[in-house]
């Protein structure tokens, strides 16, 4: 589903000092997994995860999202990254202006159409599973922490993407609110069916994947 091969990636500290953050990351995720990877604040987690979502583009190494190679050059990484992969931050970044419901459905309205009638039902039946379908007409102002995530959660899920990426989901949520959305992400693995991705350098909520990795000094173990 997908794979990863002798990933690297460098920064330079602009004292030309190069700080190689990814030396050769191989990773392979099957379809329908939930998986972790934990490593401590520095270690290339959301370098890594960046990578996987299209945003960043490594110094060498191959990856393919189901068949598709994501580093060929040319291609139409944003249209790619719309239709096949879901992202949840540590930050919910709702949009102030719109309430729950059009947050959820921004993503359909990538190439300027309207959501149609099954998109909509969709993502009223996301809220309901995720438990927010009471708050869909409020705005993001007016949701706790734990709601706002939720949110983000079905707006991430609205497109049906290949994989979801999660860059610590939980890291500004109090200890039962963090449980409760990892418990979620579990679920919505089991559920949807949905591949998932988390890094996080929290072994708690790690527990909830199926399978964890460390990354430490560049590699993963
Ligand atoms: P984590 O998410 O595990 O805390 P990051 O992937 O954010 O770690 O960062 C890993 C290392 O790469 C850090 O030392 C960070 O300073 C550096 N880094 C990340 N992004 C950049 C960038 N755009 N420019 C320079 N250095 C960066
Ligand atoms: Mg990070």
């Amino acid at each position: 589903m997908l794979k990863l091969s002798g990933i690297r990636k460098s920064f330079s500290d602009g004292a030309n000092r190069i700080n190689e953050v990814l030396r050769g990351v191989d990773l392979s995720v099957q379809s329908g997994e939930f998986v972790a990877i934990t490593g401590v604040s520095g270690s290339g987690k959301s370098t890594l995860l960046n990578i996987l979502g299209t945003l960043t583009e490594p110094d060498g190494g191959s990856y393919f999202l189901g068949n598709e190679n994501m580093l060929t050059a040319g291609v139409d990484r944003s249209a790619l990254r719309n239709r096949d992969i879901g992202f949840l931050f540590q930050q919910h970044r709702l949009l102030p202006q719109l309430t729950a419901l059009g947050n959820v459905l921004l993503p359909t309205l990538a190439n300027a159409k309207k959501p149609d009638k099954e998109q909509i039902e969709y993502a009223e039946e996301l809220m309901k599973l995720t438990g927010v379908e009471g708050v869909a007409a409020q705005y993001p102002a007016t949701l706790s922490g734990g709601e706002a995530h939720r949110v983000a959660l079905c707006r991430a899920l609205i497109m049906k993407p290949k994989i979801l990426l999660a860059d610590e989901p939980t890291g500004q949520l109090d200890l039962e609110t963090s449980a409760q959305i990892a418990a979620l992400l579990a679920a919505t693995n089991c559920e949807l069916a949905t591949t998932i991705v988390m890094v996080t350098h929290s072994e708690e909520m790690a527990r909830f994947a199926d399978k964890i990795y460390a990354i430490r000094e560049g590699v993963l173990e």
